[in-house]
This record gives structure tokens, sequence and C-alpha cells, in this order.
């Protein structure tokens, strides 16, 4: 019996596997799609509003029915406060006060046949919050939101409090569509047992609020100690992922990606002759250098210009944090452009939120050419088998599709098939209702 169990835990785990499920132990919808998506299953659809608050939505009385458990000790006062609402994060803690006091510190989530992991479990970060400005003042407005909101009886005391909100800061998931948008925020109890790498083996992608954690690597056998997922996005120099995993996990990144050097065209300008296609490293560059490929001369003009263009650059991607300007974005690419090396990170995030932005306005033309030109850099820096990567095929394969470029469609939507396959797998709706009628479509006018 016992050699049974071990020769099964030592079963290959094959690349794209759901090597874990689980349901939320808390969850919340993001307040920014709560009138578009169910506030239980977090389905888009058709919707019936809470009749008590006026203020969630369900797809139908089922999952109205399915939520009343947790949502009942919030709709009254979600009404008495109205038309004020409650921030995000503060809904989130309020749910986890009301679970963890109906007996949800009691619950085991397994993520082996023997192993789970418990609320207690969870790191609080404790003395790491009480030492962050940013949180502590972010804690002091949610207890003020949350006074109001349950009344000082039902409030725990204030270390209480603040273990809950350490536990939320460091153990949530952005809970995503399959396009990766956000729709809410949840905490999964097993699924905290997983650490961090800029080079992940494993991904976490949702049904709903459902968390399934993929392999992206095959694996001899499913060792949890050796699971990674990414916490952040890892479209970052090295210093500055660790700089953000620092400031919100509280951990220096010593993955192998951040112990191995950069490629070094990272940081880099372009080389001045625009028929080569050299890094120029403009950090150590002095006036009178040359190109080390074609022996174009690097001036003084054309150092200052790049550190101008990276200043810009900057300025304008740190303003776009929230929303991408398609006319801003535009302008920042024309000043990048013979200036800024093709895989300069500064150059791709402008060019991804230009992606992003021209779909929105669909502007495909631009939309296709951004893509294009996004293709590589995906590779390089997110790998081939990434969701994000895989999501960029579909996206341009859609629009060459549209275009009625059919056999130019049909090479990125194979290539988008065999990442998908492996990050979302065949069953997702992605998969399934989106990919693959659009290669059906083009199978059919490919000339063969
Ligand atoms: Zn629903
Ligand atoms: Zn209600
Ligand atoms: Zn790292
Ligand atoms: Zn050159």
């Amino acid at each position: 019996m016992a050699q049974e169990t071990e020769m099964r835990a030592k079963k290959l785990v094959h690349e794209g596997s759901t090597i874990h499920k689980e349901k939320p132990f808390v969850y919340v919808l993001s307040s920014k799609v709560r009138t578009e998506y169910c506030d239980f299953c977090m389905k888009k659809g058709k919707f019936l509003k809470c009749s008590g608050c006026h203020y969630v939505y369900y797809c139908g009385k089922i999952c109205q029915k399915d939520a009343w458990n947790v949502h009942k000790f919030e709709c009254r006062n979600l009404k008495r406060i109205a038309p004020r609402t409650l921030p995000d994060a503060a809904r989130l803690l309020a749910r986890l006060i009301h679970i963890l006091r109906k007996g949800g510190d009691l619950t085991k989530s397994y993520y082996l046949e023997n192993c789970f992991r418990m609320y207690k479990d969870l790191m609080s970060h404790y003395p790491n919050i009480k030492g962050d400005q940013q949180r502590m003042e972010h804690f002091t407005s949610l207890c003020a939101v949350l006074f109001d909101f349950l009344g000082d009886d039902s409030l725990p005391n204030s270390a209480e409090l603040m273990g809950m909100y350490g536990r939320m800061c460091i153990n949530s998931f952005n809970i995503i569509d399959q396009e990766l948008q956000c729709l809410g925020t949840g905490m999964y109890l097993g699924a905290s047992v997983i650490d961090h790498s800029c080079n992940p083996n494993a991904v976490a992608i949702f049904e709903g609020p459902i968390l399934h954690i993929r392999a992206l690597k095959t694996l001899q056998y499913l060792d949890w100690s050796e699971i990674r997922i990414s916490y952040i996005d890892v479209l970052n120099t090295t210093k500055d992922r660790q700089k953000e995993l620092e400031a919100a996990y509280y951990f220096l990144c010593q993955c192998p990606r951040c112990l191995a050097p950069e490629p070094p065209e990272i940081n880099a300008a372009a080389c001045p002759n625009d028929q080569c296609d050299n890094y120029i490293d403009a950090e150590s560059a002095s006036a009178n250098d040359k190109c080390g490929k074609c022996g174009a001369a690097i001036t003084e003009n054309f150092l200052e210009l790049f550190k101008q263009v990276i200043e810009f650059t900057d300025i304008h991607l740190q303003n776009m944090k929230q929303l991408a300007y398609f006319d801003v974005c535009e302008i920042c690419l024309q000043k990048q452009r013979g200036v800024l090396h093709k895989f300069n990170i500064k150059h791709v995030k402008t060019l991804d939120l230009a992606f992003q932005s021209s779909i929105d306005f669909q502007k495909w033309d631009f939309a296709r050419t951004y893509a294009l030109e996004l293709v590589d850099a995906f590779h390089k820096y997110y790998g081939q088998m990434h969701p994000i990567t895989g999501l960029l095929h579909l996206k341009l394969g859609k629009i060459l599709v549209f275009e009625e470029k059919d056999a130019f469609a049909f090479d990125h939507l194979t290539k988008a098939y065999q990442i998908l396959k492996i990050t979302h797998g065949v069953n997702s709706t992605i998969f399934k209702e989106e990919l693959i009628p659009l290669l059906q479509q083009t199978r059919m006018t490919v000339p063969r």
C-alpha cells in the first residue's frame, strides 16, 4: 500500500497538466466589473440585482442562493452605507472576518492526499507590515472604513485585524479571466504554499474563482517544494523585479533568473546606424566610441538623446500605470525609434501598452504592427511557454483573420495552439470557443 502511494507520488507530471485545483477561502469580485460579472461565479452574462442591497449582481437564482451564506452578513451594511461603496480590500477583509468567525479557522485545504494548509499557516509578516509606512497608512484607512461598515462590536482587536491584513496582502491572488484581465482578489490556503520564481515552472489560471495550477514544464514527479509560480509581471529588469517583490512580499528574490546576468539589450540603445541591429550599452559608452558590429560613431549628442528619451518614456510609463493612452504611446514610440534598441525593456513596455490601447480603440492596423514587433520580445522576456506569449499569438491571429490574411493568421494561431494547450488547457473556454474555431476557419482557406 505504502509502495503504491509512493509510486503515484513519483509519477511523471506532463507539461500542461493541472497539478492543483482549489476553491477560494475568501474572495471578492472587483467593484470595477461588478455590473458585468456575477458576484459569485464571476461569469459574464445577464443579471439579477440583489433586492436587499441593490449593489451586487448575480447571473441567476442558483448563484444568488449559493452566495447568500457569505453575502447575508454584508447585504444590510452595503445598503446602509449607500450611496457610498466599500473599497474592494475592505470588502475582502470584512468577508475574511465573517468567514473566520463562522469556523473558517478550522478549514483544511489539501494540496496533496495528506498535506493541507489552514488559515493559521499563512504568513502574516507582522513586523514587516508594521515597519511599512505605505501599508500602515492603507491599513489605518481600512480600519476606519471597517469600523463604519461593521460597527465596533464585530471588529476584531487591532492586532488580530493586522494579522488578517498582513495575510491578505501577502497571500492574495489576482483572480484573472482567461485573457488575463483582473476580475477580483482571492485567498487560497493550499496554493499559498507555492513559492515565487521569475522563471516559473507552473502558472495560476482561473475558471471563475476556481484556481488551477498548471505545469509549464514536464516534471519527473510532483514535488511541491520545486513548484514555482510568478507573483509579478516578469517583463522587467532584475533590479526592478527584486524591488517590486521586496516591497510587496518582503523577500529578496534569488531565483536562477535573478542570479544570472541579464540580456545585455535590456537597457540598451540602438546602433545609430539604422541598418545595423546591434545594441549599444549606453551606460558605459562614451562619446567617440564605435559600434562593435558596424563601426558607426557614437556621438555625445546621441548619448544625450538616449538619456532624454529614457526620461521621457519613464514619466509616461509611470503615468499610464492605470490606463494607457494611445496617442501618448505613439509619441513615445516615435521618440524611441532609432534611439532605443528593440529589446530595450522600456521600449517593449511602451509597445505593449500601445498594443493594448490600439485594441481598445479598434485600430487594427496599429495593433497588428505593434503585435508583430512584440512577438520576439515576449519570447525573450516571458519565454515561449507563458500565457501572455500564447495570448499575443492568439490576438495577432484574430486580427490577421479579420484582415483576411489567412495564411499568416494560421501561423500565429498554430503557435497559440501549442502554447495555450499547455498554459490554459484544451478544455478551457478560450481554447475551445475562440482558438479552435479560428483555426478551423483559416485551415479551410489556407492553400495546401
Ligand atoms: Zn453566477
Ligand atoms: Zn445584497
Ligand atoms: Zn527572481
Ligand atoms: Zn552598428
